[in-house]
């Protein structure tokens, strides 16, 4: 399974590396799979749970739900109230995740924050709460053993590139990869909300790069720019994540830059759900 493989891909005459988490397994792949990799080795019996939350298509969800399968372990889920056409999809990830076994508890709106914000205070030592999106320090060894495989790849790059949500594999790989670039966009918020996020978690070393981009998107959002994106890379030979691909992939091409290892985070499995959203708007593959 590991080292994950490389591939390469041509894109508008540049020749850019990717590195392939996106292969490392069905559910449990991408920077999801690196971020857990330190639950994945610690013995079933030292939890019996995990509580995380944020959103209802989300790739952490998603990969929490097939580890907490794998080691039958219970897993809560806590997400705001979803419409009725989502609960009766059967596709995308959070119907995967429910057939993995995921407990999903629905929160009113209003009470969403506060009810998140206590899930800290009722905890006992055999549950374990994972913040929205894996966004924890325990990420920082298993996105090192990818900053390793990477290093032993030996390619002819000083640079690799990975799009944000949280920034927890962006900042804990430029902070393993001292000798590399890491490039990266935010997606949540702006470029400010990201550095903070960052912070929260380690002082942001001088390597990491966060791009500024061309224009505002918000997150999950369906946009032609993305749609058009997401199809070259198919044509080209590799399909990526419809969420956070398409901007880094944007960006790097309007900067101009080459010469990069990209590193393919996974989520495809999202992209029946939103391919479905793309369609209503008259964009079809
Ligand atoms: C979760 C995810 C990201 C963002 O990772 P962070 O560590 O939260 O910044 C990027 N790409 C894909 C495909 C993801 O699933």
């Amino acid at each position: 399974m590991l080292p994950s493989s490389l591939s390469k891909i041509y894109l508008d005459g540049k020749t850019f590396h990717v590195k392939r988490d996106d292969l490392v397994d069905t559910f449990l792949a991408g920077n999801k799979f690196r971020k857990l990799y330190t639950l994945l080795q610690t013995p079933n019996s030292k939890y019996n749970k995990i509580i995380s939350y944020g959103g209802t298509q989300s790739n952490a969800m998603l990969a929490i739900a097939a580890m907490c399968k794998k080691k039958e372990w219970i897993f809560e889920y806590y997400t705001k109230r979803i419409s009725q056409r989502v609960k009766e999809q059967n596709f995308g990830n959070l119907y995967l995740a429910n057939t993995l076994g995921m407990e999903h508890i629905e929160l009113e709106e209003d009470l969403y924050r506060d009810y998140v914000s206590s899930l800290n205070f009722n905890l006992n030592e055999k549950t374990f709460l994972l913040d929205q999106g894996g966004a924890d320090s325990l990420a920082q060894k298993g996105i090192a053993i990818l900053a390793q495989e990477i290093r032993d790849a030996n390619l002819d790059i000083k640079a690799v590139a990975t799009p944000s949500g949280t920034g927890t594999t962006a900042l804990f790989l430029a902070l393993s990869l001292p000798e590399y670039k890491v490039y990266t966009v935010a997606l949540i918020g702006d470029s400010e909300y990201l550095k903070q996020q960052m912070q929260a978690l380690h002082k942001i070393p001088d390597n990491l790069v966060i791009l500024e981009v061309s224009k505002k998107y918000h997150f999950a959002k369906p946009y032609k720019e993305y749609f058009e994106i997401y199809k070259k890379l198919l044509d080209a030979g590799i399909e990526f994540d419809l969420l956070y691909a398409p901007l880094m992939w944007k960006t790097l091409l309007e900067e101009g830059l080459e010469n990069i290892l990209y590193i393919h985070s996974g989520g495809v499995s999202g992209n029946e759900s939103m391919l479905e959203r793309y369609k209503t708007k008259g964009l079809d593959l």
